[in-house]
């Protein structure tokens, strides 16, 4: 049975098609050697061993093969320039060589001794090469031109139409019993080096369909996570490289009782539709998730199967199914259906399991993925969840505190003033908490939505961030500089997070700095706009400055200076700069102040 599927190696064609390529050249430099043995040999036999070949035609045979020799080269030369090549052209070629090197054995035998000549055996010799070369369908049928060849040159010696070169004296190329027992010798001899070569041949071209077989459905199963388009996938790889009706995919479910159809192709709705199997009562399915892959030859005639009519109503004639072993034990089954007159082998099964076990793996890695994406959802959501049910309370109590902070209902002494202001800062600080983890979640819950952005001036963010951090700045004495040149940079992003991620590293940079400045600078960099945010701070030790991106981390210095802090601000910037498909670095002096440096790719124009 050939398979249909084959992998495309750079130079377009199947291996057995670059095999072909490689054999003609090779033949080509054998000839040489055959052209020159055939010079030196006739030279040889008369000189050494006072063999009396007729000189003039056996140096003009050496020679003709050296001289065709020559063409199928260039011919070859030719044809190797061509791309993409064509197999038939390279089929023909093989023929034409082939042929021509027939007609010169049939030279060579009838002027080396006709049906005794020692040259008999190049025909076997070549007959292995073609039988290698040429389409196996008709192999046969140019095999048989061997022994009309020779039987030809036999006969046409004893009816005396060609004369008769004698190597050995006491010739018997008139003697009709001789002539008889060698062309049947020969011709079995023939057709048995056929068969043997063929069938090692055919069954490499199968090793070689099934490996590229199982290399497709690999590369064309681990292409995805997505765990539905894996299940799919696999099941029409498995169709494709068995040439079979169908193919399905059944899952054990959560209690490890039932296979559920998990994936599909080549079945009717009707057919998928089917209810899922319970184990316990199927005794096939025990079977193949103990670890063996089991086949059902005739389903008519088979007593195991779960719902026969429905079998029967689809048209499938037998079932193949092999295990889906997970890393901890089965997972699943995976099932091959074939329609009538359809037979699966023990190649077949072999190779089932090989898919069934890479597909397994892929199952799992899709399953794993599927469950982390739904565990960071719900991550999410429990955030979004708790940080909405925790606003409107604490925006209550700061009111409140504010009220009784402004004297609203009546003054306040000395201590109790210094208690509510504590208290209105200890609130302030879980109204940031709150807020930074909305955004975290916000950060989290994917790629902005193209219809979502809009071309965003950097130039007017950082204006407006100078803007609101300037009377902060002055409060403590900072310089904070803008250094923005005239190019305006515009990047393709939503405005509110743009002004997050500035808004962040700006008040960080005040917040950790005591005396000298913070400067914003914007440049252009390769098709990025880089964004500096650059302070003469307590700076960051070199022990933390791994750690800074992660949630909730705070350096020791930064916590010793301001009591205050979540730690998840550099967090969702990293998120936010990430989703915009730009980079954050930082370095920092211990003492000395600290650099953030974003890189946000430019809108084009
Ligand atoms: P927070 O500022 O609320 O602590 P961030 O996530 O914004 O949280 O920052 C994490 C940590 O990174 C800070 O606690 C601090 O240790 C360090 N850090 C950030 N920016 C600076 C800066 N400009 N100078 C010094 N340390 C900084």
């Amino acid at each position: 049975m050939r398979r249909s599927m084959s992998i495309s190696p750079p130079q377009g064609g199947s291996i057995a098609e670059q095999e072909l390529v490689s054999s003609l050249s090779w033949l080509i430099t054998l000839r040489w050697l055959g052209g020159i043995g055939v010079l030196l040999g006739t030279w040889f036999s008369r000189g050494f061993l006072g063999i009396e070949l007729p000189p003039l035609p056996l140096s003009l045979l050496g020679v003709a093969i050296l001289v065709y020799n020559t063409i199928f080269l260039r011919v070859l030369h030719h044809l190797a320039s061509q791309f993409p090549r064509s197999k038939a052209t390279d089929q023909w070629f093989a023929r034409v060589q082939i042929g021509m090197d027939w007609m010169a054995i049939a030279v060579l035998i009838h002027y080396t001794g006709g049906i005794e000549s020692p040259a008999l055996f190049f025909f076997l010799l070549h007959i292995i090469i073609a039988s290698l070369l040429l389409p196996h369908d008709r192999g046969f049928l140019y095999v048989a031109l061997a022994p009309v060849l020779v039987g030809g040159v036999a006969c046409l010696e004893y009816w005396g139409v060609l004369p008769h070169h004698s190597l050995f004296g006491d010739s018997r190329y008139d003697n009709l019993l001789y002539i008889f027992g060698v062309l049947s010798f020969f011709t079995a001899t023939c057709y048995t080096m056929t068969y043997l070569s063929m069938a090692i041949s055919r069954r490499l071209q199968r090793r070689e369909d099934e490996l590229a077989a199982l290399y497709r459905s690999v590369q064309t199963i681990s292409s995805t996570l997505e765990l539905s388009d894996v299940l799919n996938r696999l099941a029409e790889a498995t169709t494709m490289a068995l040439r079979c009706k169908g193919a399905a995919i059944r899952l054990l479910d959560k209690t490890g009782s039932y296979l559920e159809m998990a994936g599909s192709y080549g079945l009717s709705e009707a057919y998928k539709d089917k209810s899922p199997i319970e184990v316990a009562r199927s005794r096939i399915d025990q079977e193949v998730l103990s670890g063996r892959t089991v086949l059902v030859d005739d389903t008519t005639h088979e007593d195991r199967l779960r719902f026969p009519e429905k079998v029967a109503a689809e048209g499938i004639h037998t079932i193949l199914t092999a295990p889906l072993m997970g890393k901890t034990g089965p997972i699943g089954v995976l099932r091959a259906y074939g329609g009538a007159n359809h037979r699966f082998s023990q190649d077949d099964a072999a190779f089932l399991s090989a898919i069934a076990a890479q597909g397994a793996v892929a199952i799992e890695n899709a399953q794993a993925y599927r469950l982390l994406q739904e565990l960071d959802e719900n991550k999410s959501q429990f955030i979004r969840m708790v940080t909405h049910e925790l606003r409107s309370p604490v925006q209550v109590a700061l009111s409140l505190l504010n009220v009784l902070e402004r004297g609203s209902i009546g003054p306040l002494n000395e201590k109790q003033s210094e208690l509510v202001a504590r208290g209105r800062r200890r609130v302030e600080f879980l109204q940031s908490l709150i807020d930074d983890l909305l955004e975290l979640a916000a950060g989290k819950t994917g790629v902005l939505a193209t219809s979502d952005r809009h071309l965003v001036s950097l130039n007017a963010v950082c204006q407006e961030i100078k803007a609101i951090f300037e009377a902060r700045a002055l409060e403590k004495g900072l310089v904070l500089r803008l250094e923005c040149p005239d190019e305006e940079f515009r990047v393709w992003g939503d405005r509110k997070e743009l002004e997050r991620i500035l808004n962040n590293l700006v008040g960080n940079a005040i917040k950790y700095t005591l005396q000298g400045e913070v400067c914003l600078q914007l440049q252009r960099a390769n098709g990025f706009v880089q964004i500096q945010v650059r302070d003469t701070g307590i700076g960051i030790p070199p022990e933390a400055q791994p750690f800074l991106f992660q949630e909730f981390f705070r350096a020791k210095n930064a916590r010793q200076l301001e009591e205050t802090g979540t730690g998840l601000g550099l967090s969702i910037v990293k998120d936010l700069v990430q989703r915009y498909g730009g980079t954050i670095q930082v370095s920092s002096v211990e003492g000395q102040g600290t650099t953030f440096t974003v890189l946000l790719p430019l809108a084009q124009p």
